[in-house]
């Protein structure tokens, strides 16, 4: 796919009409024309793929949900609305989209305030305090005696969270588009949409298949969002999710250990990892993070080195779990999208004030995705909603 310049104002017509024209139908779009369909809007959605899909941010089965959202309080009832939205459709499609069984954060004991990562134990304890939210801490020796798997270190103290879990996404994903495919949402896979234009006042979504005007227009392009707004603010970077081979996969059940986040001051030493096995692949998934290299959806490595699977084991998955070899069954490469202060950016587009704009894709949108994309339904269909303020570009 190639990239759009999408940025310019010009003059086109349209052939139809809808109230809410959505572009890109991953986890926020997804949610966005699930709920306006079910606010009764006539809503038009376009994916250059079929979501839910492997070449974008919201693939490898899983993410992390925690209600007790140490990345700020603003976001709480964003993950919290978001827990009953997926047990609704859940109930609605048959499936489990939400698996609350608890979760697991790691981090340095005494870490200063003013650490972004290593605080992020306290941090966490001080939004659920707040909020009302259970929210426990263990020692390392408790923690390594209810959670043998994980090496947790004597400099280190875990934090457990009984609601936080687990989300299925790409499950999540198809269940809203199902649903808003039922409710009558006209959704065009295989549709991309090559520029954002004006006509008779109102915002125009064009695609080879023709122009579309509507009365709103809401951009949920991923990882795609710098050819549509602020590429000057918006960083992709390449993120590796691997899995291993366990021992034995059964001291890993989900309902025991969820997922385990490890934050300590550096990003480097970031480490994730799920409770397995979800969807048949016989492994536990882990995964790092990192900002340094940038890319794009085009230019992306969607391979995944020998090399890089062995350096990761070592350097990451050795010295913190027990009970893994450094057979990797499977690999996956996904993108974030990060600002500068790692928080969301959802706000009018630049040059169309009827264009929404929702990037959330970096590494902690996916919990909060069915939430916003109702918030922004509701936007579209004229009602308030949760704020959506702290995430405008404003701030910067
Ligand atoms: C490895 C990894 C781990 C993560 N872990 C967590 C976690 O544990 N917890 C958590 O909360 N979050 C997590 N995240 C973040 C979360 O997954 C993302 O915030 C979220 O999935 C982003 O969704 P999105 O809708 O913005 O992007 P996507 O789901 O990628 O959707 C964007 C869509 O737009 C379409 N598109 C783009 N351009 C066009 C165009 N011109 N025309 C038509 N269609 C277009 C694309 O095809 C794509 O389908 C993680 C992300 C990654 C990559």
């Amino acid at each position: 796919m190639s990239l759009p310049q999408l940025t310019t104002i010009v003059a086109m017509s349209a052939a139809k009409t809808a109230d809410l024209a959505v572009v890109g139908l991953g986890a926020f779009g997804a949610a966005v024309a699930y709920q306006a369909t079910a606010l009764g809007l006539d809503v038009v959605g376009f994916d250059s793929y079929h979501p839910p899909h492997d070449f974008g941010s919201s693939h490898a089965e899983t993410r992390v949900t925690r209600l007790a959202v140490g990345e700020g309080a603003h976001y709480v009832p964003f993950a919290q609305r978001s827990h009953e939205i997926w047990r609704e459709v859940g109930a609605a499609t048959g499936s489990v989209l939400l698996h609350d069984y608890g979760g697991l954060i790691i981090a340095p004991t005494g870490a200063s305030s003013d650490e972004r990562w290593g605080s992020f134990v306290d941090d966490t304890a001080t939004v659920a305090a707040a909020a009302d939210l259970d929210f426990e801490q263990l020692s390392a020796a408790e923690s390594r005696v209810r959670f043998p798997n994980l090496l947790v270190g004597d400099d280190e103290v875990v934090g457990r969270e009984p609601t936080a879990g687990t989300v299925m996404a790409d499950e999540a994903i198809a269940a809203q588009l199902h649903l808003a495919n039922d409710g009558g949402a006209d959704l065009r896979f295989g549709s991309t949409v090559t520029g954002l234009g004006r006509s008779e006042g109102r915002p125009i979504v064009r695609t080879s298949d023709g122009d579309i005007a509507a009365r709103h227009v809401v951009v949920a392009a991923g990882a795609w969002a710098p050819s549509f707004h602020d590429s000057e603010r918006l960083r992709v970077t390449r993120q590796v999710v691997f899995w291993f081979e366990a021992e034995n996969l059964e001291t890993w059940r989900p309902d025991h250990v969820s997922f385990a986040i490890w934050a300590r001051e550096s990003i480097d030493e970031y480490l994730g990892v799920f409770g397995a096995p979800w969807g048949g692949i016989p492994g536990v998934k882990v995964l790092g993070e990192q900002f340094v290299d940038t890319t794009s959806p085009e230019a992306v490595d969607r391979t995944v080195s020998p090399t890089e699977i062995a350096t990761f084991y070592e350097r990451m998955v050795e010295p913190r779990l027990s009970g893994l070899t450094p057979h990797c069954v499977k690999t996956a490469v996904c993108l974030y999208t990060n600002t500068d202060d790692d928080h969301f950016l959802i706000d009018a587009h630049p040059q169309h004030p009827d264009v929404t704009v929702v990037s959330a894709c970096s590494g902690h949108g996916f919990k909060h995705s069915a939430a916003i994309g109702e918030a922004l339904a509701r936007r579209a269909a004229g009602h308030d909603h949760l704020d959506l303020t702290p995430f405008h570009r404003d701030r910067f």
